[in-house]
């Protein structure tokens, strides 16, 4: 099955491959790609062609000097929307050229093909930086997505880089999910459009043309609506793919050197009134195989040391799909979390902390105070108490046995802590007031997103707060990271 056969597919000449050599499997099997996929890329290929004339009339007209600063100090002479970044990478070397995944001008992350604007500093990204990791992993991400688009008419949700590899969330209808049997078949078709050499290429649009490429993709025209706030945005076709994105991205899909899909699982889309379930296909990407065999390695190490398996081996711990998030933790594992309590209490002890205990629920008034409502509720657990039509019923110390407003579980203890610390006037003698805390916290974390003890939705920890006086500010902040040193050097974590 090829690239090449799923555009005969949509009648469609091929634009910009550099080379397209898969060609073995029968066209039978190639699905019939979505009928907005062509609508939309006829639509692109029409605003590129005018994109491209008006930058071409822009420069032969009146082209204009410009100066550019590149890292070494060097000063080089350019033309506005004429040169590009990777036109000076390559006068610098071609390792540069070839290596260079994106560059920075002026402070701004570039595509290495966007024509340069005005005088202006140029810094080239490689792999081996953060911001270089990120361009090539969200690239993958977009190779992603243009896969399942083509393969299962997947309508794109978001598909960003993260601190390991990439993922793409995105729509099958209600029924359907993506299988962990078809990441092969996603990740061959990744392999292709990858050995295409797919060129990124960056086009503004206004909002109206926004809203007609993606007409047919509810969940880019949220965005357009919510997120676009200035009268034009940037839109990258790449292959049969377009898509709405800020970039910068990779020259061409080339640029990716090995590509592997690692998991599948379900992510919330909640910008809805009715929260939309999306399928998570997740990976990793480098710019060789090399790297990649690198990276299996250190992971089949980690996954020797992986905490879940432990639990299992040791019976420390384990999860039950009736309580989905939530630890049950064996004799074993109850006294090593023990040991690490007694130990952490101790250490509150010395430093002045008094342990306290607080609420689990509480009125959704307290979490609308704190702001967590507004930013946080979708990731709350919220609750209407029993009995709310009643009347509130006063009993000794307790201000309402029924109150009418929702509660929500607690996602973490500031507010608490804020609550028992103004419940009575202060002196300033009492400051610096420290509060520690083991109180249970839950949050309503997408299920795709939960992994072992590290992401869940019941948990504790060993949560402190202080409460003092501007001028203990840095010795207590210092104190504080004394504290934290010395726990990870007993941890080891
Ligand atoms: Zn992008």
């Amino acid at each position: 099955m090829g690239v090449c056969l799923r555009w005969r597919g949509l009648g469609l000449p091929l634009p910009g491959f550099r080379r397209c050599e898969l060609h073995t499997v029968h066209e039978a099997s190639v699905p019939t790609p979505p009928h907005w996929l062509a609508e939309r890329l006829g639509l692109f290929e029409e605003l590129w062609t005018a994109q491209v004339k008006r930058l071409a009339s822009m420069t032969q007209k009146k082209p204009r000097a410009i100066k550019i600063s590149l890292p070494e100090g060097q000063k080089v002479d350019a033309v506005a929307w004429n040169t590009t970044p990777y036109q000076l990478a390559q006068q610098i070397s071609s390792t540069l050229a070839d290596s260079a995944v994106a560059a920075e001008v002026n402070g701004e992350l570039y595509d290495l093909e966007r024509p340069l604007e005005t005088d202006c500093h140029v810094r080239f990204l490689t792999f081996d930086s953060p911001e270089g990791k990120s361009v090539l992993w969200h690239s993958s991400a977009h190779v992603l997505g243009a896969a399942a688009e083509q393969q299962m008419g997947a309508v794109l949700c978001r598909g960003p880089s993260t601190e390991s590899g990439f993922y793409h969330d995105f729509f099958l209808g209600k029924e359907r999910t993506v299988r962990s049997s078809e990441l092969p078949l996603l990740e061959r078709i990744c392999q292709e459009i990858i050995a295409a050499a797919q060129p990124f290429r960056r086009l503004e649009v206004s909002r109206d043309q926004l809203r007609q490429l993606f007409k047919d993709n509810h969940f880019k025209l949220h965005v357009i609506e919510e997120k676009v706030t200035g009268p034009t945005a940037t839109v990258y076709g790449c292959g049969m793919s377009v898509d709405l994105c800020r970039g910068p991205h990779l020259r061409h899909t080339g640029q990716i050197g090995a590509l592997k899909l690692l998991t599948n699982s379900s992510a919330l889309w909640r910008s809805s009134a009715a929260p939309e379930t999306l399928q998570r296909v997740s990976g990793i990407s480098f710019p060789n195989t090399e790297l990649l065999r690198d990276w299996e390695a250190q992971r089949e190490e980690a996954e020797l040391r992986d905490h879940r398996r432990i639990g299992k081996e040791q019976e420390l711990f384990f999860f039950h799909e009736l309580s989905p998030g939530s630890c049950f933790f064996l004799p074993r594992g109850t006294r090593v979390y023990n040991a690490l309590v007694t130990f952490i209490r101790a250490e509150y002890a010395q430093r002045g902390f008094s342990e306290v205990k607080t609420p689990t629920l509480f009125s959704t008034k307290l979490w609308e105070q704190s702001g967590h409502w507004e930013h946080y509720r979708a990731d709350m657990f919220s609750l209407k108490p029993p009995g709310t039509n009643g009347p509130d019923i006063s009993q000794s110390g307790h201000p309402a046995r029924c109150p009418k407003d929702a509660l929500a579980l607690k996602p973490m203890n500031c507010p608490a802590h804020c609550l028992m610390f103004a419940h009575r006037p202060r002196s300033w003698r009492e400051l610096p007031v420290r509060l520690a805390d083991f109180g249970v916290l839950h949050r309503a974390e997408a299920s795709g997103s939960l992994g072992g003890l590290t992401r869940l939705w019941r948990f504790q920890q060993d949560d402190a707060h202080i409460f003092c006086a501007p001028n203990q500010v840095i010795f207590l902040v210092l104190q504080r990271a004394d504290f934290l040193c010395l726990f990870k050097f007993n941890t080891g974590s």
